[in-house]
Formats: C-alpha cells, structure tokens, sequence
C-alpha cells in the first residue's frame, strides 16, 4: 500500500491508537449479507459496494432538493440534506478512523441515513405522519429503511438496492415497538429485532448517530446566522458555543473585526472537540466495559458516546436552536405552508389515485403508496404537484 503523504507528517503520539477498537468493527468478510444473495465484487467489499450503491440512486441526488431546515429557494448557501448527509460522512469517517472502526460502513451509513425524508423538513414528516395515522403512521428512519429496501428500482432481480445487514442496521436509527414487530414477520431475526431486544447496534451506526447530531448542530447555527434568524447575541449565552468563540477570540483578537470569520472558526472548533471527547469518551468506554467483541458489544450498553459534560452542553445547543431557530416565526410560516401542500397533496391523491405514477397508483395499499409518494418528492415538486391538483400556489 502507498504511503499517504500526510502520514508521513503525522505527529508520533496520534498514530498507536489507531486501530484500537478494530476487535469491535465491523468486518465486511463477516457481514450477515444481503437479503439477496450476489456474488461478491472483485474489487470492492461489501460496504464499499453499499456506499456506490447509496451514491448512484435516485433518492441520493433527491436529497440536493430537499430542505434541512430552510427550503432551497431560500438561499443557495443554506444546507440541503444532501450537504447535511455529506458532512454527517466526513464527521464519521474522522471518528471512525481514530477509533479502528469501519470507515466504508460508516460513511454508507451516513449517505443514506436521511434517504427517508419527505420534502419540507420535519414539518413534511409531522404532516404525513397525522395523514398516515389510521395507517400505521410515517417514520423517516422506517422510510429510509423502505427506500434502500424496496422503493429504488434498479436491478432486475430485486426491489431496493440490496444493502449489507450492518448498513440496513444503521439506516434503521429508530423504531417503534409495533413496526419493529412488523420487520420481524417478514424478516426474522433480522434489523427489527434489536428494538425488540433491546440490544445495541453496531458501533458504526451508534458513531453516525452522534455524527449526525455534532453535523446539524454546528452547521444550523452557521445557517441560523446566515440567515439572520439568530444573532451573535443570542448565541453567546448557549455555553458551547461562547465557550469557543472566546478561546478564539483570545488567540486571534484580530477576529472581532471579522465577525464570520470568527463565527467559523468558533463553529471549527467545537466541531473538533466534540470529535475528540466522542472518540476519548468512546475508548474509556469500551475499555471499562470489558468487551472485547462486536456480538459482546451489542449486548453492552452504548458505547459510542459524548461525555457526560459534552452531551449536557452538546444538548444545551440542541434546546437553543429548537426555541430560536426551528420555532422562529418566519421558519414557522414556510413550516406551516408545507404542511398544508403536503395534506393537501395526500388527500388529492387519494381521491385520484391515478394523478400519481402507475406504480404507486395500482398498489394494494393505497395509503402507503401516497405516502411513499410524497415522501420521495423534493421541495419544489412537491409544490409544483400542489399547484398542479389544487390550483393554488403555496410557498
Ligand atoms: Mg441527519
């Protein structure tokens, strides 16, 4: 193997750790597989073959227009949920490599963590989820699961992209008690069964949970000043975030005349020590747990974690945004709007089914094929569907 040349700079002290936790990772060689049975690639593993097929679906080049928090025609600067799931890989591939977990699982993972969601955010998901409760409701974590399982249609002898167990495993980040129980009929013992068990997965899809979370907390506070929506002020009383705007204000007090400049470099720096306390929260862990296996990992309580100090502040931030941001009245009226295109999309669907594609119009099921529908739409179509059946232009 070619020696990287920035190995070769690599300071001495940051190197022996490398590959200390390998005894948990994941193992492509060892992966419980496919529901489908292919022949292995000749030159990729298993998650590697995961993560290509992730990148090359229909659902993956979706998520550029599919809002994070602000809707795409708001600005062009904002994250989507692509750059979201783009940053979510790059977190988790750091982490991953500092602790010798599988950085080709995890980054398939972080792809296609947020394959599930609808159009609009989370007030898409909260809509459809109302239109579907006499149904068996809408989850984004079951619907990323449904997209790489069932709704991407590209090979001729399957539906879905036929993913690895781990990565289903990981894309499944949460689950009801009575969809993890309808998983388990149709696959026994398979990605339904540990909340059912109340066991742990693997420790690449506990990483790409935090992942996610260190991603959106500090790119919505750069999206959130952006937009004007959350002034400096107000973050300076969330304690992380002063707490490193003033380490960077003491070394550089040039930056107090570069106000973004300074926003980043406070925003850089809490992202890397929130990577450095996961991954030395996460080797004190596994160490004081005793666990020397993945099987014995999975049966231990989680073990990729903040400390308890970073998760109180890394919380703290969650709360902020929730009350300043994702509750600020002009986020709440786009958010209010988007609920009434997508109930009002659900509803002219259902009464017409056949306004949607043949495939989604002949199912069995007619209320999950709208919703599966829907679901798939980005921001713009879905508006554009909207005016189309309503004669009404929202948003
Ligand atoms: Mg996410």
């Amino acid at each position: 193997m070619p020696m990287h040349a920035e190995s070769l700079d690599m300071p001495m002290d940051s190197s022996p750790v490398q590959d200390s936790l390998s005894a948990l990772a994941c193992d492509p060689a060892q992966t419980r597989g496919r529901r489908f049975a292919e022949a292995p690639a000749p030159t990729r593993n298993a998650y590697q073959r995961d993560r290509d097929r992730i990148v090359h679906s229909t659902a993956f080049r979706r998520l550029v227009y599919k809002t994070q928090v602000f809707m795409n025609h708001e600005g062009d600067l904002f994250r989507t949920r692509l750059t979201h799931s783009l940053e979510v890989a790059q977190l988790g591939r750091s982490i991953a490599r500092a602790l010798g977990l599988n950085e080709d699982l995890v980054e398939a993972i972080a792809l296609a963590h947020d394959l599930g969601h609808t159009p609009f955010g989370h007030a898409g998901q909260d809509t459809l989820n109302e239109c579907m409760a006499e149904h068996g409701g809408f989850e984004h974590n079951l619907q990323s699961l449904r997209v790489v399982d069932q709704l991407e249609e590209r090979y001729p002898a399957f539906d879905g992209l036929n993913l690895s167990f781990e990565t289903r495993e990981g894309v499944l980040k949460h689950c009801s008690r009575a969809n993890a129980e309808h998983l388990e009929q149709t696959e026994p013992g398979g990605v339904g069964r540990r909340f059912i068990d109340r066991t742990q997965p693997s420790l690449e899809a506990q990483l790409c949970n935090l992942a996610d979370a260190i991603a959106y907390n500090a790119h919505d506070i750069d999206d959130g000043v952006r937009s004007g929506l959350i002034g400096m002020e107000q973050l300076l009383q969330v304690e992380l975030f002063a707490h490193y705007h003033q380490q960077a204000l003491d070394e550089h007090p040039g930056l107090s005349a570069k106000p973004r400049r300074l926003l980043y470099e406070a925003i850089r720096r809490m992202l890397s020590d929130q990577v450095y306390d996961v991954i030395d929260t996460t080797r004190q862990a596994v160490a004081d747990s005793g666990v020397g296996s993945l099987e014995e990992a999975r049966l231990a309580r989680p073990l990729v974690a903040f400390s308890p100090r970073m998760k109180l502040r890394s919380m703290a931030l969650k709360k902020f945004l929730f009350a300043q941001l994702y509750r600020h009245p002009q986020v709440m009226h786009t958010t209010g709007q988007a609920q009434q295109v997508v109930h009002d999309l659900f509803t002219a669907y259902v009464s017409k089914p056949a306004e949607m594609p043949a495939d989604f119009a002949v199912s069995a099921d007619l209320h999950r094929s709208v919703a599966d529908y829907i679901a798939g739409m980005t921001d713009r179509f879905a508006l554009r569907e909207h005016e189309r059946l309503t004669g009404r232009k929202l948003l």
